[in-house]
């Protein structure tokens, strides 16, 4: 029964379109489909694989069309007495197709040659049961008339004869042509119909995907002796460790041995009960040396499908062993280790982003999901907890240690410590860039945003599910905010895993790629973050994000109200000393590499209260009435503020605030570095539109650091570096880059600015726009390579135009986004920065660009 590559030659097929496979035979996974070709690389491998047939894309289609091929000469090879099933064989197996059709060739006479081979009972349960299917899978007879029928004994086939010629109005075909050809029409006419297009179409199959079919004898797996069938694979698609695993169910066909239910066997010998091993002990190691050997061969962990028949083995198919991300880690590097592939192939082989699920926490994917809201997945991970309405609520839930989950509406820097004492947040407006999602990222907290279709009425204290139901503070929700669902309750999790297979994973991609990766870090504790995950530095350092600790908002806030420049001064100078702990620690954690850090960007009314408590909080705290803190805070109001008075703007017009972080930085300088490693600190302007603006903030600061030299009687050097993150920086990058050593690409703002679309509202549109094709992706989350890619492209060349040598860098979120670190690499950028959570996907994409 198994293949023979020496088979003379009449037993050949000669259709070019259906194929015998042999170890030599044409069979191409673009004409044949996966599995013809999988299972040719099985015969080649010497694997015990039932005589086959492999029907190419072209052959099907003819079928679907009426055209047959010449079936009795591709029957002539097989067995009269076979019993013969046909698969499918779509090019990637995810794209779906018709069901498999076993035990064709069954009639009433083969039926009885069938009994005397394996005994009646069994023969007569398959006979039944390609009745069943057949009449309802392809004679697409009424599947209830045959649910209600005997299944089992001849009373069950006499019964499934009778209804089927009652149903079909004509006998059960006893002629395998005739059956064959009806099987391989409705196959073939399944694909192309339109629910089946359009699902494949969906998991990203081209419209003219085709379809192969296998017509491949059945080892029976039931009859005399031990009989059964299964899957094995020589790792834990879970874990990836070596551990053999699969299932065997005895006295079973198909994927009987796969149903939930099944009692199926231990593999191995196992004191808790009976195994393939005992029970076949010959056939469970020739099976265990195959899937070894189709591991060393076909370079993979492979999934085997077997019948045993009478205790002989055969193997039917073989696939890539489905795994978690964490499994695909470990298996590529053990590969790679035990020579079988490179460790450039190694690398290929995994994907980027999956690599966010191994640094956070994730919902067990066999986790029963209960929807209840959808968003953008602005911070990967999962948590679960509680609903909490308000930062105060969240904090006071973290006191009793409850997880929670900060639902509002958006962030603002009052929500921070809220979101410090949160698990997870989700927020009703924003993009993949507005606060909740940056902060969300800095800290590796789960955040789902932009989740405008729920309804949140935060001072009713609720929070409606997509679906109507309703849920209050205190009950509990997680959000995924790696996919970007908020689902009810507290589904099963899987934990990070941050192994030696990781780690040796991420060398590897370092020795191979050519970009530098640093990390976005604001505070010490994103520093450390960085360090772990081995950032090459700080590519930003968001300095406002130093100011959300409620000690230091108070004196910005007081810095902000300032009735002339003394007064902002003397809070300047309470700010200094807090600003210049901060560079020290986190010079200090990242001793040996550049911290890049940025000035002062966001507009000033942000850090202003925003309700009526933290309104009057202030007034008390300046000592002024309620009255005059609200009139102060609603004159710094603005139309635009993401357009109006922000980034360098604030340094030409209200420059203290520049000189004071200036200073900080240097003093923080010298009491960082040492004699042997001085510390070289890297400042960076914010929104720069005009070169004018870079000489007028660049004077300023040298002074300052010429003041501080001149008063500590030390000497130190910094590198000055300018945002490109307006389209007239980016077309005025020559003239900008010779007052700077470096460029850093701000594409939020730059994508803000070129599209014209608020970062912080486009999330509430931006599905829909996706959705309708308006949007190929959320610009915000890849690179616009068109527009936005055309300006960065720009930028670099004239920025490299004014001066050589010049580095150049970006630093939006697009950072952490393998397509987009494809561009910026393709467009000439010496590093991409990104959230400390991300370096590792950036790290890994880099190298997957380089080879
Ligand atoms: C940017 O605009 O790309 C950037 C990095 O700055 P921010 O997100 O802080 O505006
Ligand atoms: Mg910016």
């Amino acid at each position: 029964m198994a293949m023979d590559d020496a088979a003379p030659q009449k037993d050949r097929v000669e259709d070019r379109h259906v194929t015998l496979i042999t170890p030599t035979a044409p069979v191409q996974s673009p004409t044949h489909g996966g599995r013809a070709k999988c299972l040719q690389r099985l015969v080649r491998l010497d694997l015990p694989v039932p005589r086959t047939v492999a029907l190419s894309f072209d052959a099907v289609r003819g079928i679907a069309a009426g055209r047959m091929p010449d079936l009795d000469a591709l029957l002539a090879g097989f067995d009269p007495a076979a019993v013969l099933c046909v698969r499918p064989s779509s090019e990637v197996p995810d794209w779906g197709g018709p069901g498999a059709i076993l035990n064709l060739g069954l009639t009433d006479e083969t039926h009885e040659v069938l009994s005397r081979r394996i005994g009646q009972e069994a023969a007569t349960r398959l006979y039944t049961r390609f009745i069943h299917a057949y009449a309802v899978d392809v004679a697409r007879l009424d599947a209830d008339a045959f649910a209600e029928l005997p299944a089992e004994g001849p009373a069950g086939l006499a019964a499934a004869l009778d209804t089927y010629e009652a149903e079909a109005e004509e006998p059960f075909p006893q002629d395998r042509a005739t059956q064959l050809a009806e099987v391989l029409r409705s196959m073939a006419r399944a694909w192309e119909g339109t629910t089946a297009r359009l699902l494949r179409q969906a998991k990203g199959a081209p419209a003219d995907a085709g379809l192969g079919l296998v017509v491949q004898e059945m080892a029976l797996g039931l009859g005399h002796g031990e009989c059964g069938s299964g899957v094995l694979q020589l790792v834990h698609p879970g874990t990836g460790l070596p551990q053999i695993t699969g299932r065997y169910l005895s006295q079973s066909q198909g994927r009987e041995a796969l149903a939930k239910d099944a009692a199926s066997l231990y593999l191995e010998r196992d004191p808790r009960g009976p195994s393939l091993q005992e029970l076949a002990p010959e056939a469970f190691d020739a099976l265990v040396e195959h899937a070894g050997r189709a591991r060393l061969r076909l370079r993979a962990e492979m999934q085997m499908e077997f019948t045993i028949e009478n205790g002989r083995l055969f193997i039917l198919d073989g696939v890539v062993v489905p795994t978690t991300s964490r499994a695909a880690v470990r298996i590529a590097v053990r590969l790679a280790e035990d020579g079988i592939i490179t460790r450039q192939e190694a690398l290929l082989r995994i994907e980027p982003r999956a690599l966010s699920e191994l640094l956070h926490r994730q919902v067990n994917p066999m986790a029963v999901r209960d929807p209840i809201g959808r968003g953008i997945a602005a911070s990967p991970g999962a948590a679960t907890g509680r609903i909490a309405f308000s930062a105060a609520e969240a904090q006071a839930m973290a006191a009793r240690d409850e997880a929670c989950i900060l639902v509002r509406r958006e962030t603002s820097p009052e929500d921070v410590r809220g979101m410090h004492a949160a698990v997870g947040v989700l927020t009703e407006r924003g993009g993949m860039t507005s606060h909740a999602a940056v902060i969300g990222r800095g800290l590796g907290l789960p955040c789902v945003v932009g989740a405008g279709r729920m309804g949140f009425h935060l001072r009713r204290g609720q929070l409606v599910a997509e679906d109507g139901r309703v849920f209050r503070a205190g009950d509990t929700i997680t959000v995924d905010g790696s996919d970007g669902t908020v689902l009810a309750g507290a589904p099963g999790m899987v934990e990070p895993m941050l192994d030696d297979s990781f780690r040796t994973l991420m060398a590897w991609a370092d020795a191979e790629r050519d970009i530098g990766i640093r990390a976005n870090a604001d505070t010490p504790e994103d520093a450390q973050t960085a360090r772990n995950f081995d950032a090459g530095g700080i590519g930003l350092c968001r300095t406002e994000h130093m100011f959300f600790d409620p000690r230091r908002l108070i004196v910005m806030r007081e810095m902000i109200f300032a009735d002339g420049p003394e007064d902002r001064r003397a809070a300047l100078d309470r700010l200094l000393p807090m600003q210049r702990d901060d560079f020290v620690e986190l010079f200090r954690t990242m001793t040996g590499l550049p911290v890049c850090i940025r000035l002062f960007d966001p507009p000033l009314h942000e850090f202003l209260p925003s309700d009526r408590i933290g309104l009057r909080d202030l007034a008390e705290a300046l000592d002024l009435p309620v009255s005059d803190v609200t009139r102060r805070a609603e004159a710094l109001g603005e139309y635009n503020p993401m357009l109006g008075m922000r980034g360098v703007r604030l340094g030409v017009t209200i420059p203290e605030i520049y000189d004071m972080q200036a200073r900080a930085i240097f003093e923080a300088t010298l009491e960082a570095s040492r004699e042997d490693d001085p510390v070289v600190p890297e400042v960076m302007i914010p929104l720069v539109s005009t070169p004018r603006e870079v000489e007028i903030v660049r004077a300023r600061i040298d002074a300052v650091a010429a003041e501080v030299r001149a008063e500590r009687g030390r000497d130190f050097t910094y590198r000055l570096g300018v945002m490109v993150e307006t389209p007239r920086a980016c077309l005025l990058a020559d003239q900008v880059a010779r007052h700077a050593h470096f460029l850093s690409f701000g594409t939020n703002d730059l994508t803000q600015m070129t599209y014209g679309l608020s970062r912080d509202d486009a999330g509430r549109f931006m599905s829909d726009y996706v959705a309708q094709g308006v949007f190929a992706e959320d610009p915000f989350h890849v690179l616009d390579a068109e527009g936005v890619g055309e300006l960065l492209r720009i930028g670099v060349a004239r920025g490299r135009q004014g001066r050589a040598g010049i580095t150049l860098s970006i630093c939006g979120e697009h950072g952490g986004n393998p397509e987009s670190i494809a561009h910026c690499r393709a467009a000439g950028v010496d590093y991409v920065s990104c959230s400390p959570f991300r370096v590792p996907v950036a790290r890994l994409a880099a190298a997957q660009l380089a080879i």
